[in-house]
């Protein structure tokens, strides 16, 4: 296998209606280590065969996005299942059966994230799929840099950098 790059690019993110969801203009590109899954795979397999200053339109399926829209992650939990001094309201969030102080580690990101929709007497109802769950995605992308990953990179698993997504 060859050396795996660190890529960054700027992107716009539009859904099927063509309205606008994301963009990085503005702000630093996006930065991720190649093979480190950083960003969704079908747009890092899009990705991979551009080079620095090149642009594309890209459509990435839901499947190799943030996945297909999935009902049983969408059901009614007890109210005193819930602490009673506890309010909670709709679009509250909170992941399943983690410790809150846990929730920023980067263990935890695999664990989803549940929202409230609604709440009544007796039930919450709770939703844990990705906000663009079965959404196709339309990205407008441009490579604004491609170099070689570093060793130490490597052995974090991740970018770092001014632009990387997280410093030391
Ligand atoms: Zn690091």
């Amino acid at each position: 296998m060859s050396h795996p790059n660190v890529i960054s690019f700027h992107y716009t993110l539009k859904d099927s209606e063509g309205e606008q969801i994301d963009s990085s203009h503005g702000h630093s590109p996006m930065t991720y280590l190649e093979g480190a899954g950083q960003i969704i795979p079908g747009l890092e397999n899009e990705l991979k065969s551009l080079k620095k200053g090149d642009k594309k339109s890209v459509v990435v399926k839901a499947v190799e996005a943030y996945g297909e829209f999935d009902d049983r992650l969408v059901f009614e939990i007890p109210r005193t299942q819930f602490p009673p001094s506890e309010k909670v309201s709709v679009g509250d969030k909170f992941r399943a059966g983690a410790n809150p102080d846990a929730a920023a580690g980067d263990d935890e990101e695999t664990s989803p994230v549940f929202t409230v929709t609604h709440v009544n007497d007796t039930h919450v109802g709770v939703d844990g799929n990705h906000p663009l769950a079965g959404e196709d995605l339309y990205f407008e992308v441009e490579v604004t840099d491609s170099r070689p990953a570093s060793a130490e990179e490597l052995q974090h698993g991740h970018a770092h950098g001014p632009e990387g997504h997280h410093h030391h």
